[in-house]
C-alpha cells in the first residue's frame, strides 16, 4: 500500500535555501511540500555555516543580491511577516575589513559597490595601521604552507584595506532557516521530516517523488534544495545533462578561538585575509570564529558522499587555520586541541550559484551555493519564485534569460548570471569569496 500525496510544489531540502524557497511560493499561492532526510529544518550545511553577511563579489549580481539580502536580514521580523516564538535569528552589523590581494584587485569592488550604492572606504596600508593597531598588515602573498620556510619569511610589504562597515554576520543559521520554515508554514507549505528522496520518476505530466517504499509525491513542479547533496539528486532522474557548470561536495572545516588580546570586546570586525588564506569572525561572546579560503598551496578536500566526510575537526586542518591567523593577529593565544565544526560547501566550477530551470520539464535546481549563499538566502526564494512562474508560464529563459527588480535597492538581477548553461565566470576569484 503506498501513500499518495499531491502538491503543486515539492522541495527537496529544507535549508536555509529550501525554505526561502517553500516561503516565496507558498506566499505565490502554491501548495507546497517540503521533504527533508534529516529531523528538522536547517540541519545541513547550513548549519555549519559562518553566516557572514558581506558584499565583496566578483560578479555584479553576486554584489547586487548581497546588498538587497542585507536589508532583509535586518528587517527580520518583516521578512517573516512576524515572529517565530521559537525564536529569532539576529543580524550583527560589525564590519568588514577585506584586505588587499591580486587575485580580488579592490577597484573592481569598490567599482562594483559604488554602482550597487554599498557604502565603503579605501584604508590605504597607514591607514589601516593606525585603525587596527593589533592587526599585522604585512603582505605575504601567495599563502604558503604553513610548515615551510617560506611561510615564516619576512613580509613583501603592507596591505591596505576596502571597509564596508554595513558587512555582519547572522549569529545563528540553523535557526535562520527554522525562521523561514516556520514562516512558509503561516503561508501554508507543508514540511515533512525524515523523510529522504530515494527515487525520481516522470508519471504523465507530473514528477512522482518517492521516500522509501509506501509514500508517493506527485507533483507538477519539482525543486533541488539539496546543498551538496543536489548533484546526487540530480543524478535520480538525469537532471544535470546540460548543464556546463559542474558542483561537488567540497569539505571545509570552522575553529572556534578565543578572541584575540588588546583588542576591546565588540571592536572586532570581520576580516578577509586572502593574503594569507583564511577568514575570521567575531561571536558575540568576544571569541572568534575562523575558516579558510582555499589557499593554493593546501589540499581542497574533495568529498564523494556527503554523508561518509568526517563531521569533526582535525588537528591538522585546526593547525593550518589558527596559524595564519596568528600571523595576522599576533595577539592570539592559540589552545593546543581544536574546537569547531566541519560542513561542507556545494562548490560550482566558478564558485557562483545555480538557480534555474533545468532541461527536464518543471525540474528546477536552487543549488551551487558554493559556501557564499546563506548571505543570499532570504532573497533566492523570490528569485526561484520568479523564474518558476516564467517558465511555468511558457518563457524560455535560456534563450531570454528574466530578470527580478531587487524592491528595496531598485536594482536589476539578470538571472541569466545563475543559468546552469553559463559560461564560467571569468571574473572568479575560484575560491568561497565568488
Ligand atoms: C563551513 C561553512 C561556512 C559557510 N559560511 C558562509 C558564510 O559565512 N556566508 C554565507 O553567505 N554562506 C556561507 N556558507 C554557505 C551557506 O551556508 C550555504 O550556501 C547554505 O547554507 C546552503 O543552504 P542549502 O539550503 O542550499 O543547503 P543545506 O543547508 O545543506 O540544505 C540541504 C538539505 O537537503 C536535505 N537533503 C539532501 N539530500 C536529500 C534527500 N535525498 N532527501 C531529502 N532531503 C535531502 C539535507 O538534509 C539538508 O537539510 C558556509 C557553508 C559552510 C559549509
Amino acid at each position: 500500500m503506498v501513500d499518495r500525496v499531491t502538491a503543486d510544489v515539492g522541495i527537496i531540502g529544507s535549508g536555509v535555501v529550501g525554505a526561502s524557497t517553500a516561503l516565496a511560493l507558498a506566499r505565490a499561492g502554491r501548495r507546497v511540500v517540503v521533504l527533508d532526510k534529516a529531523a528538522g529544518p536547517g540541519y545541513g550545511s547550513t548549519s555549519a555555516s559562518s553566516a557572514i553577511i558581506r558584499f565583496n563579489y566578483s560578479t555584479w549580481e553576486g554584489v547586487a543580491a548581497s546588498w538587497e539580502s542585507r536589508f532583509r536580514w535586518d528587517a527580520w521580523a518583516d521578512v517573516l511577516g512576524g515572529v517565530d516564538p521559537d525564536g529569532m535569528a539576529t543580524f550583527a552589523r560589525c564590519g568588514m575589513v577585506f584586505l588587499d590581494v591580486p587575485l580580488a584587485p579592490w577597484e573592481r569592488s569598490a567599482a562594483l559597490f559604488d554602482r550597487a550604492g554599498i557604502p565603503w572606504e579605501r584604508w590605504e596600508p597607514d591607514e589601516l595601521a593606525s585603525r587596527m593597531p593589533w592587526l599585522d598588515t604585512g603582505a605575504y602573498y601567495p599563502p604558503r604552507p604553513v610548515e615551510s620556510e617560506e611561510f615564516a619569511a619576512d613580509a613583501t610589504g603592507s596591505l591596505g584595506a576596502i571597509w564596508t562597515p554595513d558587512a555582519g554576520y547572522v549569529d545563528d543559521p540553523r535557526l535562520a532557516a527554522a525562521n523561514l520554515a516556520w514562516a512558509a508554514r503561516q503561508a501554508g507549505a507543508e514540511f515533512r521530516y525524515r523523510e529522504k528522496v530515494t527515487g525520481i520518476s516522470r508519471a504523465g505530466e507530473r514528477w512522482v517523488v518517492r521516500t522509501g517504499e509506501h509514500t508517493a509525491y506527485e507533483l507538477d513542479v519539482l525543486i533541488n534544495a539539496a546543498g551538496p547533496w543536489s548533484s546526487a539528486v540530480n543524478e535520480l532522474c538525469g537532471a544535470a545533462t546540460d548543464f556546463t557548470i559542474g558542483t561537488r561536495p567540497l569539505r571545509q572545516e570552522v575553529h572556534h578561538l578565543p578572541g584575540p588580546a588588546g583588542v576591546e570586546r565588540g571592536t572586532l570586525p570581520i576580516i578577509s585575509d586572502m593574503d594569507l588564506g583564511t577568514y575570521v569572525r567575531p561571536e558575540p561572546t568576544g571569541a572568534i570564529l575562523i575558516g579558510g579560503t582555499e589557499p593554493e598551496c593546501d589540499p581542497l578536500e574533495w568529498v564523494d558522499d556527503p554523508d561518509a566526510a568526517n563531521p569533526g575537526v582535525t588537528l591538522e586542518r585546526y593547525e593550518a587555520q589558527a596559524t595564519r591567523v596568528a600571523r595576522r593577529l599576533p595577539t592570539l593565544t592559540v589552545p593546543n586541541r581544536p574546537s569547531g565544526i566541519a560542513g561542507i560547501y556545494d562548490a560550482a566550477d566558478d564558485w557562483t550559484p545555480i538557480y534555474d530551470r533545468t532541461a527536464l520539464p518543471g525540474y528546477y535546481v536552487a543549488m551551487g551555493t558554493s559556501g557564499n549563499q546563506f548571505k543570499n538566502a532570504p532573497l533566492v526564494g523570490d528569485l526561484m519564485s520568479t523564474i518558476i512562474a516564467g517558465v511555468e508560464s511558457g518563457h524560455d529563459h535560456d534563450a531570454d534569460p528574466l530578470t527580478y527588480t531587487c524592491p528595496h535597492t531598485g536594482h536589476v538581477l539578470d538571472l541569466g548570471a545563475f543559468s546552469r548553461r553559463r559560461q564560467p565566470n571569468p571574473d572568479t576569484s575560484g575560491t568561497v569569496m565568488g
